[in-house]
């Protein structure tokens, strides 16, 4: 049994360098837990259950040891609930290694070091891609087909047709 994977994140929404993260990981582990984490302090385009949703929808039948799970609050607690002790996340730049590095120790130290972080490079066509430049080329009207899955663009043109309601 290959030690399980939490992989959280806001998802807001799903691209297509998530998805290619999720299935590297993927084949390195019996068993990865999307987390998509619900946290009112940020304002999300989309729901939890959408973003969730959403993530069902870009992976199709095509990995079939990933769950994807809604969690509130801290993430070493929902590493426990689940009994996982790995934490995955994605790196792009420097910037997100300051960044990362920040979270991977806070979650090391409240965990009291029973949880470790560990990192998978962006693939170097999706390392411009994160879900604000999605929501940037959405709102104004831009073609999504190259940064998100093709099973959601109705989503998030749908939302974009509401905020300008
Ligand atoms: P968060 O708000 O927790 O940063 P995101 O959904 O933006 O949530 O990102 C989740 C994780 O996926 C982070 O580790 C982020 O660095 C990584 N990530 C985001 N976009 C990409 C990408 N294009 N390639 C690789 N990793 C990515």
């Amino acid at each position: 049994m290959k030690e399980a994977i939490v992989y959280p994140g806001s998802f807001d929404p799903i691209t297509k360098g998530h998805v290619d993260i999720i299935k590297r990981a993927a084949g390195l582990t019996d068993k990865l837990i999307i987390g998509v984490l619900n946290n009112s302090a940020k304002k999300c385009w989309f729901t939890p259950e959408e973003r969730k949703a959403m993530i069902e929808q870009s992976l199709g039948e095509e990995v079939k040891n990933v769950e994807v799970k809604i969690f509130n609050g801290l993430l070493v607690d929902f590493m426990a609930e689940n009994n996982v002790k790995v934490i995955l996340r994605g790196l792009r730049t420097i910037s997100d290694y300051e960044y990362e590095l920040q979270l991977a120790i806070g979650n090391s130290t409240l965990s009291r070091k029973t949880v470790e972080t560990v990192f998978i490079p962006a693939s170097q066509e999706y390392a411009h891609l994160s879900s604000s430049m999605v929501r940037e080329v959405a709102i104004n009207n831009g073609l999504l087909d190259m940064f998100v899955s093709s099973e959601i663009i109705p989503q998030i043109q749908h939302r974009v047709a509401q905020f300008k309601d």
